[in-house]
């Protein structure tokens, strides 16, 4: 009976984290997401009450800003600018920080705090080795120099391509150890029959009290002290979204002073959330030039990125935080990703061309690019959302580049996205990520594909296996 209840609630969350169909030629909305309810658990650390309230940039709900709320997700800005607004510098140029707002460095909390749901997920905390990892696939994808910060294995957000959905299935949940977890999370991976995006996963040490923070201190001690002298960058994440709400914000924080106080690496940030301004300004004023900040834009259009990237703040908002980091002198870079199939080359073109100009690209240090990275059912639930939000073009044109017989339309798509992108992004800048073809002795195809991809190297093309 208490599980039918939850696969209930659990719909019902659904539904309304999903969008109202999209209307005919309605192409951009100006309609903001719903912010995700946060469920605190234990008080914030007494000190926190001294803390003054982050602001950026000013918006009318700024005047509601409580410092005993900062740690739930933020109150979205009333005044949100549309899709197109993100393309005029001019216009989304976030206005003089307020008076109000904190000139010195801001104290985090010294411990994080403990959620016990985030928008309706339940959350678990997973007995883990590490948050600290060396990712030799990520440094081919020149993201980081190897390290990878995670301090969560389940994202607040749900986003349909997620392929962490497969690998975290796979990793945590196959031997059964979610029997480990708190009963409410529990129930609800039987409820939805394990579904890796219905619960939210921090992760910590494997001794009783032991958080991701001290876990993070150990991992730190582990590493080679030539490499922590070293300037290398350390990104963080690939498994969750780092600045999901106000409380990974405020862990993450805590992590980096953490890193910077260590070792002498920078870090990319890379969040599909419109939170990094507020984690630029809880991270200590000294370290603040070693972080580099993205959010993620495969698309301009908050209906189609609000059918796709469910629970995520629209792509206007993120881009508006991305504005604000920069005039503010905070460095940057792009990640057009994951971005779908187009129309036409005319249509390749303007895209690569309007995103450029909406992400500033002269003050992105780099640029990552790519097409839907397809793992597990992920291009198959991209299909779904976009049909089920009304975007039925855009799943006809991802439907016929997927499926069996597709690969050269499959490669058409990635080839043209990449050589749109080359008119505007110049070669040092460009990381293409693709994934062509494993060449093998017979496939023709494969070698011509790969060997298309390796001469495009220097033009900023990532070749991956
Ligand atoms: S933000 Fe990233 S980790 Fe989170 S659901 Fe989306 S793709 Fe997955």
């Amino acid at each position: 009976m208490k599980i039918e209840l939850l696969t209930t609630n659990i719909k019902s969350n659904r539904i309304h984290a999903q969008r109202p169909k999209k209307q005919k030629n309605v192409k951009i909305s100006t309609k903001a997401t719903q912010p995700s309810k946060v469920k605190q658990l234990s008080p914030l650390n007494p000190t926190s009450a001294a803390m003054p309230p982050l602001m950026w940039p000013d918006s009318p709900k700024q005047k509601n800003v409580n410092t005993k709320t900062t740690t739930s997700q933020p109150s979205k800005v009333n005044k949100t600018p549309t899709a197109k607004s993100a393309l005029s510098n001019k216009s989304t140029k976030p206005k003089p920080m307020p008076s109000t707002t904190p000139t010195s460095t801001p104290t985090p909390n010294t411990k994080p705090t403990v959620l016990t749901t985030v928008g309706g997920k339940p959350v678990g905390y997973l007995p883990s080795k590490s948050v600290l990892t060396a990712s030799p696939a990520f440094a081919h994808k020149e993201l980081t120099d190897r390290p990878i910060l995670n301090l969560g294995d389940a994202c607040p957000f749900s986003c349909t391509y997620c392929y962490q959905r497969h690998m975290a299935f796979k990793r945590v949940f196959a031997d059964g150890s979610f029997v480990n977890h708190p009963p409410a999370l529990q129930a609800t991976l039987i409820a939805t029959g394990m579904d890796h995006q219905a619960v939210v996963l921090k992760r910590c040490g494997r001794s009783p009290g032991e958080t991701g923070l001290k876990l993070l201190e150990q991992n730190l001690k582990d590493w080679q002290p030539a490499e922590k002298s070293r300037k290398i960058v350390c990104f963080t994440s690939n498994a969750v979204d780092p600045a999901g709400n106000m409380a990974d914000v405020e862990e993450t924080a805590l992590a980096l002073n953490q890193i910077f106080e260590a070792t002498n690496w920078d870090v990319r940030i890379l969040s599909k959330s419109d939170l990094l301004p507020k984690l630029a300004e809880l991270v200590k004023e000294e370290f603040r030039h070693r972080m580099i900040f993205g959010v993620s834009t495969g698309t301009l259009d908050d209906d189609l990125a609000t059918a796709i990237e469910i629970g995520a703040p629209l792509v206007s908002e993120r881009i508006r935080s991305l504005h604000w980091l920069q005039d503010k002198g905070y460095r940057t870079f792009g990640m057009i990703c994951p971005s779908l199939p187009q129309a036409n080359a005319k249509a390749y073109a303007s895209f690569s061309k309007d995103i450029c100009k909406a992400i500033r690209l002269g003050q992105c240090e780099h640029v990552w690019a790519e097409p839907l990275n397809v793992r597990g059912n992920s291009t198959q639930n991209t299909i779904n959302a976009l049909m089920g939000a009304g975007f039925t073009a855009e799943a006809d044109a991802l439907s016929a580049v997927t499926g069996p017989g597709t690969k050269p339309v499959w490669e058409a798509y990635a080839q043209a996205t990449f050589l749109a992108h080359t008119k505007n992004i110049p070669a040092s800048k460009l990381r293409f990520l693709h994934y062509p073809p494993i060449p093998t002795a017979t496939s023709r195809f494969a070698i011509t594909t790969r060997a298309w991809w390796l001469s495009q190297v220097v033009n900023g093309a990532i070749v991956l296996n």
